[in-house]
């Protein structure tokens, strides 16, 4: 079963939108093991639409087209399905209730318009709209199916959940499961992780039940996703969890304890864990950060329980007045081992954290941008890391962020 994905949408090709659509069905279909080799992007033209489901049809066996279900001129989608399968529209009576009803609730009149949504082709089956006005359609060519689905990402992904892809499995005829998880490192590099797996690739051949992928996310670090496909869930999860145990000993023999969370599981919460578990509170000082660490802090619920707060010790005065520096250079280690105990005296936590450094794009204190000190303060014991970050200002702030409640995370782990 091999699947292919349309985006329909002149903007697309314009590039005045990105196509998070067809990003977000390969990443499904990945993970639920249907092969997907071609994306193809349409503009709002009917001859060129057709021709994209021709060429789709003849190299695959499902076609999922997203856009062009709407009620305007330009949506043309419904109309070349009806050409493929070669069959007239039908106005659906249901659908011109629902789509009614619809607008009713909102206290809207439905403009005629509208109408065209409840056009189907001939034979096609209708999967109802639960978030918009746009149903979505399963529409048989022989023995191949071209699913139409809205172009608006949040009603999309909805019905590709609720019936596009049980439709598809059923059609797969494989009454496998298959379950995920994603592992989130931070600090190893896409090429660095890839390489300490090198081995273990090679091993996975296209028979093996378990597939390993890499997920580059950003200043959020590196997402390592195990998918395996077993004969029931139980069977499904004993393989997820032994390919988990074997990339997991890979990894930390290769970069030690990178893996800061699993799943949705964020740097955050990986801090909030720790505290909770060890009874403490945190208390934390920012210099060029400006705030970001406490706002991450705070995204998660129940932060009161063990966050205290933080100071925005921007101004070197600041930093001498409220965190008790001496005065002298307040990018180095010592000025953040010194901010973490200033903060955590002044917070009355028990663990404070402190981050000093160079956005840029000037150096100071004769350090080039991306220098940064995190400093941190436990007990008897203070200590500091010093990081070289890469990018321009922003995204050494955002990497400082991060980084940040790494070296915390692992300070709370025992790693001093
Ligand atoms: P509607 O019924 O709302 O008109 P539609 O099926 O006609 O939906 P489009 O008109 O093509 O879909 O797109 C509606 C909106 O959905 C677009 O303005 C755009 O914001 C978003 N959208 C469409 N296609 C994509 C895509 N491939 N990726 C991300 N967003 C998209
Ligand atoms: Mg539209």
């Amino acid at each position: 079963m091999r699947v292919e994905v349309v985006a329909v949408g002149t903007e697309l090709l314009l590039g005045q939108i990105a196509d998070t659509n067809s990003q977000w069905l390969g990443e499904q279909l990945a993970a639920n093991g249907i092969a997907c080799h071609f994306h193809q992007h349409v503009g709002d033209n009917h001859d060129r639409i057709v021709l994209a489901f021709r060429t789709a049809l003849a190299r695959s066996d499902a076609v999922i087209v997203c856009g062009g279900l709407g009620p305007t001129q330009d949506d043309i989608t419904r109309e070349a399905i009806a050409e493929i399968m070669n069959v007239p529209l039908e106005r659906n009576e249901e659908l011109v209730e629902a789509i009614r009803a619809m607008f009713n609730s909102r206290g809207r009149q439905m403009p005629q318009n509208n109408l065209l949504q409840a056009d189907v082709p001939r034979g096609a089956t209708i999967i109802p709209q639960r978030r918009g006005t746009a149903p979505g359609l399963i529409c048989p060519v022989g023995q191949k199916v071209i699913y139409a689905a809205p172009g608006v990402p949040y009603e999309l992904t909805e019905m590709f959940e609720r019936a596009i892809l049980p439709d598809l499995k059923a059609r797969t005829g494989e009454s496998s499961v298959i379950t995920s998880r994603v592992l989130r490192t931070w600090g190893a590099s896409e090429s660095g992780l890839a390489e300490a797996l090198a081995e273990r690739f090679t091993e996975l051949t296209d028979d093996s039940r378990v597939t390993i992928a890499f997920l580059a996310s950003g200043i959020e670090g590196i997402k390592v996703r195990v998918t395996a496909r077993g004969q029931d869930a139980v069977h499904a999860e004993e393989l997820l969890a032994a390919e988990e145990r074997v990339v997991r000993s890979i990894l930390t023999k290769a970069y030690g304890d990178i893996i800061f969370g699993v799943d949705d599981e964020t740097m955050e919460f990986a801090i909030a864990q720790r505290l909770i578990d060890q009874g403490l509170t945190l208390g934390v000082a920012e210099s060029l950060t400006g705030g970001l660490v406490a706002s991450r802090l705070v995204d998660v619920v129940g932060a009161s329980m063990w966050f205290r707060g933080g100071i925005v010790s921007y101004a070197s005065e600041v930093k001498f007045d409220l965190l008790g520096l001496e005065p002298g250079p307040v990018v180095s280690a010592d000025a953040a081992e010194e901010m973490a105990l200033g903060v955590r005296r002044a917070l009355k936590s028990d663990v404070g954290l402190a981050i000093t450094g160079v956005a840029g794009p000037d150096r100071q204190d004769g350090h080039e941008p991306g220098t940064v000190f995190v400093g941190w303060a436990l007990g008897n014991e203070t200590g500091s890391s010093q990081l070289r970050l890469p990018g321009d200002r922003p995204r050494v702030r955002a990497y400082s962020t991060i980084s940040a409640l790494d070296v915390l995370r692992r300070v709370l782990d025992g790693q001093r």
